[in-house]
């Protein structure tokens, strides 16, 4: 496989009637090892998309929680670079690289950004998945490729305030998600809305 093999123990998971593993991105959040701060599958396929992964193409996973955005990364071809300050997360980021067969690509730095982002070899894509505040875009910014991507997701509202700023300096695309899920309600079921989601892209 182009990004490497899945552990024996996906396979087995697999083997044993559970989910398959699909070449696209969108895992199953129940494969990954997470503490339950995990961008969940749907909002994580349409996250890979606009990343838009290219042959070895290097990712730079800012606040990379469990790591399951820099494991699709990887998987699709690229390599990544997560970047989480939580000691408690970066256990879970290692595991995952190594049940998605992708540690040869997928790199840990137990680090706060922007500090932790100084040294790092030149990105092509830049995800933020937790912690952009000014200082942060700035340090991302300055080190991004003419043409690389830069993708941030936020579900707070002083984030978002500070995306609709970017957008309206720098352009790109803004997009709101709003996904619910049927969950049982009394004897039937309903929707159970997620927070809503506000993702901003854009090319240097
Ligand atoms: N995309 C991740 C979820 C990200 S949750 C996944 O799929 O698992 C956001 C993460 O950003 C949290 O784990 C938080 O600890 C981390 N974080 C917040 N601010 C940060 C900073 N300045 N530097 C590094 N990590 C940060």
């Amino acid at each position: 496989a182009l990004a490497g093999a899945a552990s024996p123990a996906l396979l087995a998971i697999e083997a044993a009637g559970g989910p398959v593993l699909p070449t696209v991105p969108g895992l199953p959040d129940a494969l990954y090892a997470h503490d339950g701060q995990i961008t969940k599958a749907p909002v994580r396929a349409m996250t890979l998309a606009a990343l838009a992964p290219r042959p070895d193409a290097l990712l730079w996973d800012v606040g990379a929680g469990s790591g399951s955005i820099s494991v699709e990364f990887c998987r699709a071809g690229g390599r990544a670079i997560a970047i989480e300050t939580r000691a408690d997360r970066q256990p879970h980021i290692t595991a995952n690289a190594h049940r998605f067969g992708v540690q040869e690509r997928l790199r840990l730095v137990a680090g706060h950004a922007p500090q932790a982002l100084q040294d790092l070899p030149t990105p092509d894509v830049v995800f933020v998945g937790g912690g952009l505040d000014e200082a942060v875009f700035e340090a991302v910014w300055a080190r991004l490729k003419p043409g690389g991507r830069l993708v941030a997701n936020s579900v707070t509202l002083q984030t978002e305030a500070l995306l609709t700023q970017l957008y309206a300096r720098h352009g790109g695309e803004l997009l709101r998600l709003e996904l619910a899920r049927a969950a049982p309600l009394g004897r039937l079921h309903g929707w159970r809305p997620a927070r809503p989601l506000v993702q901003w892209s854009v090319q240097r």
